[in-house]
């Protein structure tokens, strides 16, 4: 079941994913009236390249009134969320489970900037959001990688964008990415299992001593093996200080001298004793 009228969750979806997410003014209202089910993602290129490419989207051209797309893609990775309604990006053209030239009302459009012909100037960043922003989207609606779709692939009217970019393996990565959006290779019981020993890493514990004041937690684990091991080694010196082994009178001294309350009294019964 895909998701029915406008996509009011694209910012939180993408900045959910971990992409930068600039939201414009207005795109919650900016659009051409409002969408019908959302089918998919069409993809395009905005064949400019510069860091104002949006304005275009956003605003239109002469003979096009804006938006043009819901979304823009900027070479760092960026999107910029332009608008919740129905944008003018997909022209004529067809592609199986979308209405035949009526894609505006069912696809979401990136328009990612790019100057659109050799050598191409995609970028590794952008390339990555550009995977990880759909998969996000399709996940969303409900649908699988078949439905990223380039503009050339879906247009009857010779589109070639987004050019420099092979369609097939771009969609093996966001599937790749709809499956496992963490990117690791774990097993959902691997996955339980770190969460379980992260847990136990860095929850607190009360003590277990019988003088203990109160049931609270104290420290975590790591917290109160260390505190053991200093409180077993202050013992061990003092007890060899107490049976006046030099090295340990040695450090009940240094301890005592910078006013150790515990080590000054080891230190008294050691003298007393003489
Ligand atoms: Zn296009």
């Amino acid at each position: 079941m895909s998701w029915t009228g406008d996509p009011g969750w694209l910012a939180d979806v993408l900045r959910d994913a971990g992409l930068k997410v600039i939201e414009h003014d207005g795109w919650r209202n900016r659009g051409h009236g409002d969408f019908r089910d959302i089918r998919g993602v069409l993809c395009h290129h905005t064949a400019g390249g510069g860091p104002n490419d949006w304005r275009v989207v956003q605003y239109g051209r002469r003979d096009l009134a804006g938006p043009l797309a819901q979304l823009v893609l900027e070479k760092d990775g960026t999107f910029r969320v332009i608008a919740a309604g129905v944008c003018w990006h997909a022209g004529r053209g067809s592609h199986p489970g979308w209405p035949t030239d009526n894609a505006n009302y069912h696809t979401i459009g990136i328009e990612a900037v790019s100057r659109g012909t050799p050598p191409w100037d995609w970028t590794p960043a952008q390339l990555s959001a550009y995977k990880i922003g759909s998969a996000a989207i399709l996940r969303r609606i409900g649908r699988d990688s078949r439905d990223c779709v380039a503009h050339h692939e879906y247009s009857s009217e010779g589109k070639i964008d987004p050019a420099g970019i092979d369609m097939n393996a771009f969609r093996r990565d966001v599937q790749a990415l709809i499956d496992n959006p963490t990117g690791d290779d774990m097993t959902p019981d691997e996955r339980t299992m770190l969460k379980a020993v992260h847990k136990e890493l860095t929850q607190k514990y009360p003590s277990r001593s019988k003088y203990r004041k109160d049931d609270k937690p104290v420290d975590t684990l790591a917290g109160i093996v260390l505190n053991v091991d200093g409180r077993v080694h202050e013992d061990h010196v003092e007890r060899e200080a107490l049976k006046r082994v030099e090295w340990a009178v040695g450090l009940v001294k240094r301890e005592a001298a910078k006013g150790d309350a515990g080590a000054q009294a080891v230190l008294d019964q050691i003298e007393g004793a003489k």
